[in-house]
């Protein structure tokens, strides 16, 4: 977004600034740098969903308390926060790096302080000594031994230190990364890793010559849903999609947030037939559950789910399975919805 107003004059810079404080003020949002980078955002309209999320609540007049703000800022900006907290575990890394890097090195050079120090003491054992020098030497030898010594345990001491700290900062790293990886509203896998799962999935089953199936799902009539109960409630019943997805998820599979109210269930060494099956449950949990408003009690009613499944083809890339699975999902919409269709039954709908 920075980019994006760097290219502007300053007085262009200015007006958008002046005209997204208006905005806020309209709306009684505190004028915090975080919240300006959220309403900012909204008045370039350079992220749709987030846009289309401050519109449907405007549009229901609700409040955007700090809460609400920060929520948005977390869902929308989470990951500028990670990029950060990655590029400064990163500078810790490096560090901690250099303060080993330092530690050995002293370790050298007090080894060959030692070395220096027996290779004196052999010379001077070449000839023949008498008692006097022999003690001075003797002594000499067990005061550089209990130096180095010393000096090996604070070395040791700070080495270990220094791995616990990157133990620390590897553990870091991997939240983070996993963070990344999922997305924050329902803890599913995001659309990342979704992406990235899909492809080795894909690749695995044409190695094996295992079936492969991919399920999308999409909330029906999830608009009429939102403006009768308000977004933070739809978000609710996002959560539930999730929830359920993720229970039916089977071994080696994957469920994701595809989209907005959209979901992808992977489905590893599953033909269409089980894969059908399957789906159908999620389809009959879902529409059987009666759900409750979390905040006041009230009937919701019941939602349901428009599914579609595509079986993967030999070779098949990952885009053409999803346009495949995608066009299913289309189907189930156009026929009445809150149904599930494979290819096969497209093909039997279209004989008929
Ligand atoms: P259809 O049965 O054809 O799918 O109708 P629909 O109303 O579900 O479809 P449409 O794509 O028109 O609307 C999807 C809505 O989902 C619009 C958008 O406001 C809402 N939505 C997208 N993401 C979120 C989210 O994170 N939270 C909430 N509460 N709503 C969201
Ligand atoms: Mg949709
Ligand atoms: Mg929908």
């Amino acid at each position: 977004m920075t980019n994006c107003l760097s290219s502007l004059k300053v007085p262009e810079a200015l007006a958008l600034g002046h005209d997204t404080i208006n905005i806020m003020g309209a709306h009684e949002v505190r004028p915090s740098a975080q919240n300006y980078e959220v309403w900012l955002a909204y008045r370039l309209g350079a992220l749709s969903e987030l846009r289309q999320e401050i519109d449907s609540r405007i549009g229901k007049g609700e409040v955007f308390t700090d809460e609400a703000n920060r929520q948005l800022h977390d869902k929308y900006f989470s990951n500028a926060r990670l990029t950060a907290q990655m590029v400064e575990t990163g500078e810790r890394i490096a560090r901690e790096l250099n303060g080993v890097i330092a530690t050995i090195s002293s370790a050298g050079e007090h080894a060959s302080d030692y070395g220096a120090e027996l290779d004196s003491a052999a010379k001077r054992l070449e000839h023949d000594v008498g008692a006097d020098v022999l003690r001075e030497v003797i002594s000499g030898i067990a005061n550089a031994t209990v130096k180095m010594s010393e000096q090996n345990r604070e070395l040791t001491a700070q080495l270990q230190k220094s791995s616990a700290e990157m133990d620390g900062m590897r553990r870091t790293l991997r939240q983070v990364r996993a963070e990344a990886m999922t997305d924050g509203l329902t803890g599913l896998a995001n659309r990342k890793l979704f992406d990235e799962t899909l492809r080795s999935r894909l690749r695995e089953s044409t190695v094996e010559r295992t079936p492969l199936c991919l399920l999308l799902c999409d909330i029906d009539h999830f608009k009429r849903f939102n403006d009768t109960w308000g977004h933070q409630t739809g978000d609710q019943i996002i959560r539930f999609v999730a929830t359920t997805l993720q229970r039916f998820a089977p071994p080696g599979g994957l469920a994701a947030r595809y989209g907005g109210e959209e979901f992808a269930l992977v489905m590893p060494r599953m033909a269409l037939g089980p894969a059908r099956a399957l789906a159908e449950r999620i389809r009959q949990m879902i529409e059987s559950k009666t759900l409750v408003r979390k905040s006041t009690g009230e009937d919701l009613g019941r939602i349901t789910v428009s599914t579609g499944i595509a079986q993967a083809r030999i070779d098949e890339t990952p885009t053409s399975l999803i346009e495949r699975s995608d066009a299913c999902l289309y189907v189930s919409k156009r026929t009445g919805r809150n149904r599930v269709t494979t290819e096969a039954d497209q093909a039997a709908l279209d004989a008929a």
